[in-house]
């Protein structure tokens, strides 16, 4: 007779505290078993076999199943495509309900649509929390019912909303008894799923340092004034509510940041049309130059503009950018080099071990001005006054552009002045039109 179940989807919520669907599904009617699902519609996109987010991710799933074992239990991972995994465990269990976390990413979606309509034909439910963000797209509207597409009146309103109930951490060791037992399944390893392991060092989950002083330090790239959070967030091997009472008691500032992830969240879920083009439609009739050259040069730090430079070597050697540098070589990619920004929101989403679509294409979009609170497309980052302004001691071109005083580095690829001029025509008429 098969086992009657329920099943705990992880997927970006790597962790067993605090964790929504979690809890719930540990109050079932039914021992619970944990799986994780290497998605094969995923990885087998990654061009690269060298992937630190998949090396990251399958070292936290050995670890959750180490911490599951305490409990006599552990996670089922499989290697493959959700549907057909799912028809697997059917014929495996009796499955009487799922949990799962929302995902608000237009793959996930369609992806938890078609797992949910195959639950239903046998008569499963398909239950999904709120995790990943402490207020979802449905919950911050204005007064018409509409969502925000500013920042600052959809932050006032936030802060309004939120109370100390929204960031109450869900209690963990309640219900562990609960948990399927068994005698621990077998995880597929890097190599048995076509990867490799990578020389790149993932930080550790520390933030409480960089919070009191983080107004102050945030903006400078060469100090650790940021807390280098964003994949721990990305993976939900930490909770979003832990981040932001952090914030309430002791950083402002750091509250809003926070902010800004759902504000880009919400952005996605309400206008998905920000996946595949601008948020201003009128933007995606920009004649953009698209060299691919050029591109070459952005993408390997050769530009001639040494903060540009140094961060994309930042980014090519550590998976990591500090959010000023990502702002200034966004803004070279589209404005002075007048290259489509989705050349380059792809190529962070390639390299980004924080790569997180809602605010990677929020960011590109604002950088680009087509985006929902974007820089009006007339200011055009100046790299040397960035770097006047933020890196004056150029302590962080040095660390990753040590050869900026050299011969052999080259020349700026483009002339500032004659790059903002150019810049500012081909937006100018295309906008007028
Ligand atoms: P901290 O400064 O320590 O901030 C704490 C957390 O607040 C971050 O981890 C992040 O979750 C959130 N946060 C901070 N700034 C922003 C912001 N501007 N927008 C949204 N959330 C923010 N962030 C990603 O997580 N993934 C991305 O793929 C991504 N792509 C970006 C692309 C561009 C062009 C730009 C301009 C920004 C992008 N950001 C992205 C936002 C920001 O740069 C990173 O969140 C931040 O640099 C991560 O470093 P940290 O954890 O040290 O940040």
């Amino acid at each position: 007779m098969k086992d009657s179940i329920s099943i705990f989807w992880f997927r970006r919520d790597l962790r067993l505290n605090d964790n929504a669907a979690l809890y719930h599904s540990l109050k079932s009617n039914y021992k619970v078993l944990p799986i994780f699902i290497f998605d094969k519609n995923i990885l087998d996109k990654l061009e690269d076999k060298k992937d630190a987010r998949v090396e990251f991710i399958l070292k936290t799933i050995n670890e959750l199943d180490k911490d599951l074992k305490k409990d006599g239990s552990g996670i089922k991972v499989f290697y493959g495509v959700p549907k057909d995994i799912f028809s697997l465990l059917l014929k495996d269990f009796d499955i009487k309900e799922v949990y799962s976390n929302h995902d608000y990413e237009p793959y996930a979606k369609e992806r938890d649509e078609e797992i949910k309509e195959l639950l239903k034909k046998s008569n499963i439910d398909f239950y999904t929390f709120k995790d990943q963000c402490i207020l979802e797209y449905n919950e911050v509207l204005k007064d018409d019912g509409k969502p925000y597409t500013v920042f600052t009146p959809y932050k006032n309103k936030y802060l309004k909303i939120l109370t100390e109930d929204h960031l109450k951490p869900y209690p963990d060791k309640e219900n562990s008894n609960n948990l399927y037992k068994n005698k621990g399944f077998d995880i597929p390893t890097l190599t048995e799923m076509g990867f490799q392991k990578t020389e790149i060092n993932i930080p550790d989950k520390i933030y409480k340092n960089v919070v009191k002083d983080y107004y102050e330090k945030r903006n400078f790239p060469s100090i650790e004034g940021t807390s280098r959070i964003s994949l721990h967030l990305r993976y939900g091997t930490i909770s979003i509510r832990e981040l932001a009472t952090e914030g309430r008691k002791n950083s402002e500032t750091w509250l809003s940041e926070l902010i800004w992830r759902d504000f880009y969240f919400q952005i996605l879920a309400n206008f998905p049309h920000v996946a595949k083009g601008s948020f201003r439609p009128e933007y995606d009739k920009i004649k953009w130059r698209n060299n691919e050259v050029e591109f070459k040069a952005w993408c390997d730090g050769k530009t001639g503009y040494p903060i540009v430079d140094a961060g994309m070597r930042q980014l090519n050697e550590s998976g990591f950018m500090h959010n000023r540098v990502r702002m200034i070589v966004a803004s070279f990619l589209t404005k002075h080099l007048l290259i489509d920004w989705r050349w380059g929101e792809a190529y962070f989403a390639k390299k980004l071990l924080d790569f997180e679509l809602s605010s990677n294409n929020g960011g590109w979009q604002w950088a680009a001005g087509s985006g929902t609170d974007a820089a009006p497309y007339f200011r055009i980052f100046n790299p040397e006054e960035q770097t006047k302004k933020f890196d004056k001691d150029l302590k962080y071109i040095r660390k990753w552009v040590p050869d900026f005083q050299e011969f052999s580095y080259p020349k700026p690829i483009v002339e500032h002045k004659m790059a903002r001029e150019r810049c500012l025509k081909v937006y100018g008429e295309t906008l007028k039109k």
